[in-house]
């Protein structure tokens, strides 16, 4: 039962501190040009930098399969990625972006955070110039609220 809470925890923490790490020097770096569609008004519902939940996903699923027999690390892992996936689609896609029209803007310390840290993160458009790449790991100016 540790080993699985363990391992799902892991998934979980890979997923922000290598997404970070991929967003700041991979998206924003070479691959750009995928994930640029998240930086301009898009026209349709999905982006081409949909592709790299996709991959993401995928990861997961294939953990989770190669696992699955003996429920073993690998598994657990991929249930920590899906987790993630999960919640980073109702912070990220849903609450901060709107893609769905299912909350109104967020009421708690917390959730305010995010959602100022990720818009800080869309204030421009370009390759260079952007902060805040984690969707949890935010730099800790905003996890203070403005003085009004
Ligand atoms: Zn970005
Ligand atoms: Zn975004």
């Amino acid at each position: 039962m540790i080993t699985a809470i363990g391992f799902t925890v892991l998934g979980f923490a890979i997923m922000e501190f290598s997404g970070w790490f991929i967003h700041k020097y991979v998206m924003h770096g070479p691959l750009w040009m995928i994930h640029k569609t998240h930086h301009q008004p898009s026209k349709s519902f999905f982006e081409l930098n949909d592709l790299f939940s996709l991959l993401f996903g995928s990861i997961a699923v294939a953990l989770i399969l190669v696992g699955a027999s003996g429920l073993d690390y690998r598994f657990w892992i991929g249930i920590g990625i899906s987790l993630y996936g999960v919640l980073y689609f109702f912070l990220h896609d849903v609450l901060v972006h709107r893609r769905l029209k299912w909350f109104d803007r967020p009421k708690s310390h917390f959730l305010k955070a995010i959602f100022r840290a990720h818009q800080a993160h869309h204030k421009t458009n370009q390759k260079d110039d952007a902060v805040s790449f984690g969707l949890f790991l935010i730099p800790k100016e905003f996890l203070k609220e403005e003085e009004k």
